[in-house]
């Protein structure tokens, strides 16, 4: 049976035009994220994709994969986390690194989510309160769901994991951030579909060296974590993916958006 992959945002740190890069694996019911970045909830309401007879939002969230912790990444986790605490009394499965597991609470989500006025006195709440946090060691498969997650380590400012998502018979693939790596690219196009990023300095992959790729492997990459400044509707031999898009991952893997 396919899975669907739902696009939620294209964008880099620094988009104006678009949402921080980040998606929705989907099967049947089951649904998983991949990373959280800024307005989350409101790109999520934007996209409207129709669930459980609903609009998908984030108490859908059976799980969340979170890549790194730069901010364009899980900047819209905070209110994620007090959303469906506070609003859905649950918790949020999140599976990531064992570095993120070390700083996330620490040295990020506990200044703020970490003490709660109830009125008479502050209340200490712990890391445990918002999340079931479950490692995901580095390249050793683990099932989240109705998938397998590999994660391999990617070129980058800080501990960033590249993604391999299989469901027994099919499979997808998500560079993450990234330096150009061509060993990373060989193994992302062992997929049906996989996401690629392009942007500047050298943690990022230049758009010319995904143009310069075999066009066997072009064919199975789609571009996201783009910049305002790339000429999108010029671009030449990469196909950019969109916000909103659905893809159906399975057999022939198609473009499901427009049905
Ligand atoms: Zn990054």
């Amino acid at each position: 049976m396919a899975f669907e992959i739902l696009v939620v945002g294209v964008g880099d740190a620094f988009s104006v035009q678009h949402y921080g890069t980040s998606f929705l694996l989907r099967k049947g019911d089951f649904v998983c994220g991949v990373d959280c970045p800024d307005l989350y909830r409101r790109a999520l309401h934007m996209h409207a994709f129709p669930h459980q007879n609903d609009i998908l939002d984030a108490q859908h969230l059976d799980a969340l994969i979170l890549t790194h912790l730069h901010g364009d990444h899980v900047n819209g986790l905070e209110m994620v986390a007090a959303y469906l605490r506070f609003v859905h009394h649950k918790k949020l499965k999140l599976y990531t690194s064992k570095e993120v597991i070390q700083d996330l609470w620490s040295r990020r989500l506990s200044v703020s989510l970490g003490t709660m006025w109830d009125g008479r006195g502050y209340q200490t709440l712990s890391v445990e309160d918002y999340f079931e946090l479950i490692e995901l060691p580095w390249q050793v498969p683990v099932q989240v769901g109705p998938w397998k997650v590999t994660t391999r380590r990617t070129v980058h400012h800080i501990p960033t994991m590249a993604l391999k998502i299989e469901d027994g018979e099919h499979s997808f693939g998500h560079s993450c951030d990234t330096a150009y790596d061509p060993e990373l690219i060989d193994w992302l196009a062992q997929n049906e579909l996989f996401f690629h990023e392009a942007n500047f300095g050298p943690a990022h992959t230049p758009i010319e060296k995904l143009q310069a790729l075999p066009l066997e492997i072009r064919e199975k990459l789609r571009l996201v974590h783009y910049s305002d400044v790339l000429d999108i509707a010029g671009l030449q031999g990469i196909t950019p993916a969109f916000e909103g898009q659905r893809y159906l991952i399975g057999g022939d893997w198609a473009d499901i958006s427009e049905e």
